[in-house]
Parts: structure tokens; C-alpha cells; sequence
């Protein structure tokens, strides 16, 4: 019997102006807005004028809290929780990327909890403030899903390789859905190659993986399928990168933006798969782009699932990768080759710290279709930087 148990309650406005168009929406949430970003680009893509254009016009106030920095600490969405708590802001609204967008998730349940740093990650609440979200990057999907991933500083029982170090964590609650998402492109208008192509790289990993897991289900599909299938109409584009950001066509921002809100939806669902968890651990070791990342791994991750499923079904078939390569409209390998060339040259690794890493707890492997060993995560991850030949390990098939 099928079984489905779909929730997304963000209500998604996309196009030009959207914002001060649908400024009524905001008026609805309250005096004063707590106003979550990174410290140059909202102000300098025009999303912070419209956001506050469209609250002066509603009569409404705000503060801001301009210091979200990339893979967002914990430290950082306490000082936004209690600026928003200090000033009596009644909801929270996130200009940026995936960074400010779950740093003013976070801000929003510290707003009206008391909670300390040691029980962010382990506590139940109750409640939060109203959360809207206006995303400038198309890769995260923050804005259509109920996680906040952030930099645990705490962290001290050595699960980072750097014993001691910040390791990544989700924060996760439905009351973490922002109840707006406003979809302009205009704002991405002047994102530059590294920052277009990486996020586009997280997207199509959240569609990817979310076919991937043990969560997919016949909705989060039909989602993961239509996103993966905007992002390769964008992968031309991608690929020859005009040199100057402003050239690369807006009707192709809004295709990107449009389908990273629909990856966003397909991971409310179903998860990430065992990349995500490993990519962590390039982003905190090396400082790597989150969509670079996890797409350092899609090659080796992706035909370990092929070679795996079809040693495990009885005849030979299998349905999640087949599926998969016809939503990308080509052959894994084809699709391979269009990864690496967005890739460029590899970051230098070494083994010794790639099977280090392969030893850790990883939580999104078990979120997997098929629960990858641990041996078998080393393998992803030393054969996708050259250490070893493809293919499952004798023993393992
Ligand atoms: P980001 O860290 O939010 O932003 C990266 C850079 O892009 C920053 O320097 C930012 O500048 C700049 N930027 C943002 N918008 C711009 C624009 N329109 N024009 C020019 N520059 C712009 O990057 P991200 O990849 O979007 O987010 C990554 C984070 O999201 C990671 O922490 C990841 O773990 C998390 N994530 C969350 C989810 C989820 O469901 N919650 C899913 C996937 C990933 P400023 O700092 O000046 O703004
Ligand atoms: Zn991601």
C-alpha cells in the first residue's frame, strides 16, 4: 500500500516585486520585524531596501541583525535570538543564503524560549516566531524547509576529526517552515560564477539524494524529478558562465531559484542522504562551499548506489538510479562528466584524513535507501578524490 505524509506550509510568492506587492502578508505578522542577513549582499542585491520599503509602507518597524556569517555558529544565532528578544520583535525575516536563512530560523525559537547553548540541539519547543524568508542564493532551499543547520561550537566528545572542534548539526521542528517565502531572481542578478554554480550544485543534491533515501516517497519525487529537470535546462548556462555575473540570463535565475525552492520541498520530506553528512566535514575542515561539497562526492556516492541496488535485487534491475538517470535525461556517466567540468580541479586531500573521516558518526548515511558500512563511506570518500578504483570492495557486494 502506498503511504504518503506530505507537509509544506510555506506559502511560496514568486516574481519581481514580490515583496512590496504582497506587503499585506507581512503587515499580518506584527509591529516589528527582526531582519536576519549576511553583512554586504542584502543591501547591496536591493532585497534589504524592498524588505524595508515594504514594512515603512505597512506602518511597521525593525531591527537588524547584519552578522550572519557563512555555516552560521551557534554563538551567532544567540546573539540574533536575543537582539530579536531585547527589541520585541514579532517575527523574523531572513535575507541571504542558507546562512542568514537558518540563523533567523534559530533566532526565531530563541526569541521566545530560554534555552542555553548546551540544550539548543537536544531540546523540544513549543513555539516560535513567525518566520518569512527571502532567499538570494538558488541552492539551499532553506526557505521551504523546517531545518537549521549550524555550526555547534560546544561540540567537545571528538567527533570532528579536530578533537574538540565545531562539528554541523540540524535543528529541526515544522515550526521551523517560514510562513512566506518571496521568490524575486532580480536579487541574485549579481551572484558570481563560484557562488551560482555551487548553490545550483546543492540543489540538484537535494533533488538527487532526496530520490535516495528511505523517506523518498511518490510526492517528494514528482518534486525531485521537476527540480532536476529545471536545473539540467540551466546546465548550459552553467557551464559557460558569462564573465560578467549580470549577463547570465534572469529567466535562468528564476529557473534556479524556482527549482532550489523545490528541492527545499523535496528534502522537507525525505531527508538528505550519506553526502550531506560527509560533505560537513570538507566545509569545516577545508572551508568548502556546502554545494561543492557534497558534489565532490556525487560521482562515487552515485555509482556506489548503482552497483549496490542492482547486487542486491534479485534480477540485477535497479528502479531508484534508472529512475534517476531519467529524470537527468542521460546516462550517470554523461551526467559525471558535467559535474567534474562544474567542479574544476579537486581540493587536495589526504588519505589518512579521508578514512579519518570515514570513521565518524554520520547521521544522514542511515537516511540512505541502503545504509552505506563504514568501509564503504571510505571508499566514496577516497575514490572521489583518486585514492581508489570504482567499485564495491569484494567482501561488500
Ligand atoms: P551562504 O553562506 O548563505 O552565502 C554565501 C555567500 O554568498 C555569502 O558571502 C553571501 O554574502 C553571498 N551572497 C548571498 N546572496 C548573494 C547575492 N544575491 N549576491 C551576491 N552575494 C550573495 O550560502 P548558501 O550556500 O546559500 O548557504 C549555505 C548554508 O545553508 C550552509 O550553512 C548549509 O549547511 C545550509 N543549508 C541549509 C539547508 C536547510 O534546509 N536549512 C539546506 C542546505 C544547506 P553575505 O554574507 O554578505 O550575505
Ligand atoms: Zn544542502
Amino acid at each position: 500500500m502506498m503511504q504518503l505524509n506530505y507537509l509544506m506550509p510555506t506559502r511560496i510568492i514568486m516574481g519581481e516585486q514580490c515583496i512590496f506587492e504582497n506587503r499585506s502578508l507581512l503587515a499580518q505578522l506584527g509591529n516589528k520585524a527582526l531582519i536576519a542577513s549576511g553583512k554586504h549582499s542584502a543591501k547591496a542585491n536591493g532585497a534589504y531596501d524592498d524588505v524595508v520599503k515594504a514594512l515603512k509602507a505597512n506602518g511597521q518597524d525593525c531591527v537588524v541583525y547584519d552578522k550572519v556569517m557563512a555555516n552560521p555558529t551557534d554563538i551567532c544565532v544567540f546573539e540574533a535570538g536575543i537582539m530579536a528578544r531585547s527589541s520585541g520583535c514579532d517575527f523574523v525575516l531572513a535575507i541571504g543564503g542558507g546562512s542568514p536563512m537558518d540563523a533567523a530560523k534559530a533566532a526565531a525559537v530563541l526569541a521566545i524560549n530560554d534555552i542555553s547553548k548546551e540544550e539548543l540541539f537536544g531540546i523540544t519547543f513549543t513555539s516560535a516566531l513567525p518566520l518569512v524568508a527571502v532567499p538570494t542564493t538558488a541552492g539551499t532551499g532553506s526557505e521551504t524547509t523546517q531545518y537549521s543547520v549550524l555550526v555547534d561550537t560546544t561540540e567537545a566528545d571528538g567527533v570532528s576529526p579536530k578533537s574538540g572542534g565545531p562539528v554541523k548539526r540540524s535543528f529541526t521542528s515544522p515550526l521551523l517552515f517560514p510562513c512566506y517565502a518571496f521568490l524575486d531572481a532580480r536579487y541574485m542578478l549579481r551572484l558570481n560564477r563560484t557562488i551560482t554554480v555551487n548553490t545550483a550544485l546543492d540543489a540538484l543534491s537535494h533533488a538527487i539524494e532526496g530520490m535516495l533515501t528511505l523517506k523518498t516517497n511518490y510526492l517528494s519525487n514528482v518534486l525531485a524529478r521537476e527540480s532536476i529537470n529545471m536545473i539540467m535546462e540551466c546546465m548550459d548556462t552553467l557551464l559557460n558562465f558569462p564573465g560578467d555575473p549580470s549577463m547570465f540570463p534572469l529567466e535562468k535565475r528564476e529557473k534556479l531559484l524556482l527549482a532550489s525552492a523545490v528541492a527545499g520541498m523535496v528534502i522537507a520530506q525525505t531527508g538528505t542522504a550519506a553526502p550531506h553528512s560527509m560533505g560537513y566535514l570538507f566545509t569545516l575542515n577545508w572551508g568548502a562551499d556546502h554545494g561543492r561539497a557534497n558534489a565532490q562526492l556525487m560521482k562515487s556516492f552515485l555509482s556506489w548506489c548503482r552497483e549496490k541496488e542492482q547486487a542486491l535485487s534479485n534480477d540485477g534491475s535497479g528502479p531508484r538510479i534508472s529512475g534517476l538517470c531519467k529524470a537527468l535525461g542521460m546516462e550517470l556517466e554523461t551526467f559525471f562528466d558535467l559535474v567534474e567540468k562544474l567542479l574544476g580541479e579537486r581540493e587536495k586531500a589526504s588519505e589518512a584524513e579521508l578514512s579519518a573521516w570515514s570513521k565518524l558518526p554520520m547521521k544522514n548515511a542511515a537516511a540512505t535507501f541502503i545504509q552505506p558500512s563504514q568501509e564503504e563511506i571510505a571508499r566514496i570518500y577516497l575514490e572521489s578524490f583518486g585514492f581508489c578504483e570504482s567499485g564495491i570492495p569484494d567482501s561488500l557486494g
